[in-house]
């Protein structure tokens, strides 16, 4: 895959004196200069209120916010739009499930969710009165299948779990687990946050009830999400929030809801930032996700590698099936020590607990630090993470 760098404007700059080196992309990834073109054309030609006017603009405003929604459906191979929701991250995807289909829980009743959650895919349900239980992962990283199947009981009503973990980078075998819960008629929720951003992603080969993902970790806007269900997923669920575009008829005895996806996206959406979204993920569907895959799939070998010849450096997850993500400690300095140094040779990695405290109790580790990388990372990134350690190895004498 050729360099795509140059068609993000705010990675020519220079932090600290030195180029930026962008390896955050798993907090949030860059946006491409199309996208940034496509909200301002957006603002300046079509802005209005979706679904509502009758006059042109308004409806320009819907043709533009509904395309994003096609979009998605043929990326994802959704049956139907109406499956598409639009939502303002994973995060409120998540809770907007956990509100709807967990209204009913009981304080006895469990949900599966593994030991390499983000935050977001255990803190939702934890509001609820239910139970957690956790499929264990290997000292690899690895969901262990076994035991996930013994986590199952009469009182199992979902299993909600990530596609990849934010530190590990482990790409779970989704398919399997989905199989498994499927056999007890158990419906599954999938995190996609991390995964949708870096291969491609098929809901009907999956077969999973619930697809969640972030617009801003797939070089498109920030405040952007999506939940993906199956129809008869989807129409079992209550209204979760109520207002304008989500109502069929109101009166003040009694409303009735508009029909998928509406009855879900209550009040006015975050119109251009969808409409910025369509042009990411038509420069992702241009370049390929099977490329992309493939692109990050050999920088992870490449780093994997090289940081492992660094003594004293400790990489954080070795699953077999791994995303561009490298977490790891050296020796005993502190992660946000490391992270500061980078930082001074314009190297932005992130340091700290990644919003996913139970896997450093896990490993044993109070805190890491991670390089991920986007599909506009090159090898010379990764040498430049290298002398950046190597920098960080020298201030600290080990
Ligand atoms: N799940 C995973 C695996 C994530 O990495 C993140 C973001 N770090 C989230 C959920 C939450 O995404 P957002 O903050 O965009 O809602």
């Amino acid at each position: 895959m050729s360099s795509h760098k140059s068609d993000f404007p705010i990675l020519s700059q220079k932090i600290h004196g030195n180029p930026l080196v962008y390896l955050d992309s798993s907090a949030t990834a860059q946006q491409p200069l199309v996208v940034l073109n496509a909200i301002q054309q957006y603002y300046e030609a079509s802005h209005a209120n979706v679904h509502r006017g009758v006059h042109e603009l308004s409806a320009r405003a819907t043709t533009l916010f509904e395309n994003t929604r096609k979009k998605i459906q043929k990326m994802l191979n959704a049956s139907h739009a109406h499956e598409i929701i639009f939502t303002s991250g994973t995060t409120s995807a998540i809770n907007l499930v956990a509100n709807t289909f967990g209204k009913n829980f009981k304080p006895d009743d469990e949900v599966i969710i593994s030991e390499m959650e983000h935050h977001s895919n255990i803190v939702p349900w934890q509001l609820l009165p239910v139970k957690l239980k956790v499929i264990p992962i290997s000292d690899q990283g690895e969901i262990d299948l076994t035991e996930y199947q013994k986590l199952f009981s009469s009182k199992t009503k979902l299993v909600s779990i990530t596609h990849a973990s934010n530190v590990l980078g482990t790409v779970n075998p989704l398919k399997k687990i989905i199989e498994i819960a499927h056999q007890k008629n158990i419906p599954v929720l999938v995190d996609g946050a991390q995964a949708f951003p870096h291969m491609p992603v098929d809901v009907l080969d999956l077969n999973c009830d619930f697809y969640t993902f972030s617009a801003h970790k797939a070089y498109g806007p920030t405040g952007v999400g999506v939940l993906y269900g199956k129809t008869e997923a989807l129409q079992k669920l209550p209204p979760y929030q109520g207002g304008g575009a989500m109502i069929e008829s109101v009166s003040f005895e009694k409303s009735t809801y508009a029909p998928l996806p509406y009855k879900f996206e209550a009040g006015t959406p975050n119109i251009a930032n969808v409409v910025g979204f369509h042009a990411a993920l038509e420069y992702l569907t241009n370049i390929g996700m099977e490329n992309i895959r493939e692109h990050e799939k050999k920088l992870l070998e490449v780093a994997t590698e090289k940081l492992n010849a660094i003594a004293g450096l400790k990489i954080i997850g070795s699953a077999k099936e791994k995303l561009g993500v490298l977490s790891f400690t050296l020796k005993d300095i502190h992660p946000h020590d490391i992270a500061t140094i980078l930082d001074r040779e314009g190297i932005a990695v992130r340091a700290g607990h990644h919003c996913a405290m139970p896997i450093m109790t896990r490993f044993n580790i109070p805190a890491c630090v991670r390089a991920s990388f986007g599909l506009y990372n090159t090898v010379d990134d990764i040498d430049a993470l290298v002398k950046g350690i190597e920098t960080t190895k020298r201030i600290f004498h080990v």
